[in-house]
């Protein structure tokens, strides 16, 4: 078969220097190459440049590719880095569907298609699918130039629509919001919740009891607390389940936030004598002590 040559290969990088002890076919003719693919039964191995994401061109001083000799699309498979879909699609001009992130963008924009990802997903790769024609002999050339244009025209934030050759037929440019796409899921916001912290003092110690085993926290050693709940505290609930009876003050409040939620804390400070408590000198209460009742113990005792 003839040599057939791509100049712009859109493939993952791979290192000849990693390739070449697994697959002894591969002879390098230039330098530093880089990327690589694979011509279609030309048992060439060409090096390449995706401007796109910034790698090194792969050609020589003369303009012309780099290239290493291999044994075609044999010696692709199981290359590192390189999605089936664009080794079949780049180094084999097969019909495949490649979709990377970039086509995902440019899809979901000529289509506004509303659904966020990942559920689109399934979506743009129809839509995607609907472009490959299967009597082209370009299929490669196909795939790598959606990718540029989702690389370098349809990138993400704002769009250069003015030089886009689909820009005619974009649902998003027509509707004047292709930075709107694709869309994408809203993280649930962290829930947030209140509590009260008492930090007891008796002749220099502070008080900390142990946490019920279970639950946050665990088992570990903690100043005394009331329950972490979605409201603030009013001065007569924080006085009703004080672990005693004293005069509390407001120190302040301290913010915390855990894997689920964050939490605002108030720290009230009060001489007081604490059924079951465990008495550290308060110098050295706050050792070992879980962040959030460490951090509430510095603004109490500050
Ligand atoms: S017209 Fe604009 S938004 Fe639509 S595909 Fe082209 S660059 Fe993307």
């Amino acid at each position: 078969m003839g040599r057939r040559s791509v100049p712009n290969v859109h493939l993952a990088p791979i290192e000849v220097a990693r390739i070449a002890p697994r697959h002894p076919a591969l002879g390098v003719e230039g330098e530093q190459v880089k990327p690589a693919m694979v011509e279609q039964g030309a048992d060439t191995v060409m090096a390449g440049k995706d401007r796109g994401h910034g790698l090194p061109r792969g050609l020589d001083a003369d303009g012309q590719p780099q290239r290493c000799m291999g044994q075609g699309p044999a010696v692709m498979h199981g290359l590192p880095g390189q999605p089936d879909a664009q080794r079949a699609a780049i180094a084999f001009d097969q019909p495949a569907n490649v979709v990377d992130g970039n086509v995902e963008r440019v899809m979901a924009r000529l289509f506004a298609i509303e659904t966020p990802l990942p559920a689109a997903k399934t979506e743009i790769r129809r839509r995607a699918a609907g472009f490959i024609d299967p009597m082209s002999d370009r299929h490669g050339d196909w795939a790598q130039a959606l990718m540029d244009l989702g690389a370098t025209v349809c990138r993400p934030g704002v769009p250069d629509c003015e030089a886009c050759p689909l820009a005619q037929g974009c649902a998003a440019r027509a509707a004047g919001t292709p930075g709107r796409y694709p869309l994408k899921v809203r993280k649930a916001a962290r829930p947030h919740r209140h509590g009260v912290v008492w930090i007891a003092l008796r002749e220099g110690a502070v008080a900390l009891v142990r946490r019920p085993d279970k639950g946050l926290l665990g088992g570990m050693m903690a100043l005394p607390t009331s329950d972490w709940r979605d409201r603030p505290w009013s001065l007569s609930e924080m006085r009703a389940c004080a672990p005693a009876k004293a005069d509390w003050h407001l120190a302040g409040s301290v913010e915390h936030v855990f894997t689920h939620f964050s939490l605002t804390l108030d720290v009230y400070v009060g001489e007081a004598e604490v059924p079951g408590a465990e008495w550290r000198l308060a110098s050295d209460a706050g050792t070992g002590l879980p962040t959030v009742f460490a951090k509430a113990l510095q603004r109490g005792l500050a």
